[in-house]
């Protein structure tokens, strides 16, 4: 069986290093490694429409702002396929017939989508769109018979549902040969990259927030940020001994910081556990670890924001590069598309065999 990579992101807004530490880091990896058939990264504008409908010109702005930040963290478009989803019209098709395969009280169990709710504050009038989401989610992520998904750890519920939506086609519309891919979810390894908590320190850092580090940010941006960050309200003085647990400062040197950062810039520890330990005996400043921590993101946001800075130089080359890979999703899509139809039984001009068999059943 082929092997294949679907992913994506809303364009909500620039992507930050929560997305490049939970999901897009990895599909560079995994488009580079040479073991995947196929890779899909889709921008996924009509799902960000579902809790920004009255806002369609922020959406629209950052297609090319998400398509930026991919190029520059080394998404390739000759090895890559980056699609704009409300282009590929059969995923509209699929969503509407997955529909009748999952029930309201199972679409109101999804944690996430219950968490971002009440984020949005739309427990008093939740656009239909939006509750849906997880079922359109559901059509991106087979349209392409997708086997991997690299996501954050608030993704999961999704590709839940997205299996239980397979394993319910499957047995309903194809129980001898299977139409539709289970897919699995890949996420990171190490435990900081699942979610990543924003500068504020709530428990992840989104574009909804406002709590962010984008890839984007200047140097300067950045290291205001990173010495305004949340650490550990109980370290007031250098001597008291600090806590690890919710400080955002050491969560981000978890996510980034490898031995090689500490013998260029604090040679003094060999590696990230030393540092812990001095911290939590007390004696190690705030501030000498975040210095340490701009380091290592600088050391790692230059490079990309110097190719982002490049590729914004052609900016008809974006949307050409974004136009080729939504007409080649497209024709896989209604290849899929074709398959779901006719497992469904509603390819009605395709089947001349049963065309003839009920013209022979009224010559009876
Ligand atoms: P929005 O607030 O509009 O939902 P977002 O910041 O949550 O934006 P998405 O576009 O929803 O970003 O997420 C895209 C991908 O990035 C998903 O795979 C998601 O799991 C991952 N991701 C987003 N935020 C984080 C984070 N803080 N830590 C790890 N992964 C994340
Ligand atoms: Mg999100």
């Amino acid at each position: 069986m082929s092997k294949i990579i679907l992913t994506g992101d809303r364009p909500t807004g620039r992507l930050h290093i929560g997305h490049y530490a939970g999901s897009l880091r990895r599909r560079v990896e995994l488009q580079n490694s040479g073991e995947y058939d196929k890779t899909y990264i889709m921008i996924a504008d009509a799902q960000a429409l579902t809790d920004n409908a009255d806002n369609p010109e922020k959406v629209r702005q950052n297609i090319v702002e998400v398509a930026l930040d991919y190029l520059a963290c080394g998404l390739d478009p000759a090895k890559a396929t980056l699609f704009i989803q409300s282009q590929i019209s059969e995923l509209c098709e699929l969503t509407f017939y997955y529909m009748n395969l999952v029930t309201v009280s199972r679409l109101q169990r999804n944690p996430t989508v219950k968490a971002e709710i009440q984020l949005r504050n739309f427990e008093a009038s939740i656009p239909v769109g939006f509750f849906t989401y997880p079922i359109s989610q559901a059509a991106d992520i087979t349209f392409c018979k997708a086997t991997t998904v690299p996501v954050g750890e608030d993704q999961l519920p999704m590709i839940e549902q997205t299996k239980e939506i397979v394993h319910k086609f499957n047995a309903v519309y194809a129980p001898d040969k299977p139409v539709l891919v289970d897919p699995q979810a890949l996420l990171p390894e190490a435990e900081a990259c699942k979610r990543l908590p924003g500068t504020d320190g709530k428990a992840k850092m989104s574009k909804s927030l406002g709590n962010c580090i984008y890839l984007a940010d200047s140097a300067d941006e950045i290291r205001t940020k990173i010495m305004g960050m949340y650490t550990d309200p109980l370290h007031l003085q250098v001597s008291d001994p600090g806590h690890l647990e919710g400080n955002t400062v050491f969560i981000y040197l978890d996510a980034f910081a490898r031995r090689e950062h500490f013998e260029r810039y604090l040679p003094e520890y060999a590696d990230l556990d030393e540092l812990k330990a001095h911290y939590t005996r007390g004696g190690l400043g705030d501030v000498k670890v975040k210095k340490f921590l701009n380091n290592v993101l600088q050391e790692e946001l230059e490079p990309i924001r110097n190719r982002r800075t490049e590729f914004a130089k052609d900016i008809p080359e974006i949307y050409h590069i974004l136009k080729k890979g939504s007409d080649a999703a497209r024709e896989v899509a209604a290849q899929t598309l074709s398959e779901v139809k006719q497992a469904m039984k509603i390819d009605y001009f395709e089947d001349a065999e049963y065309i003839r068999s009920q013209s022979e059943r009224y010559a009876e």
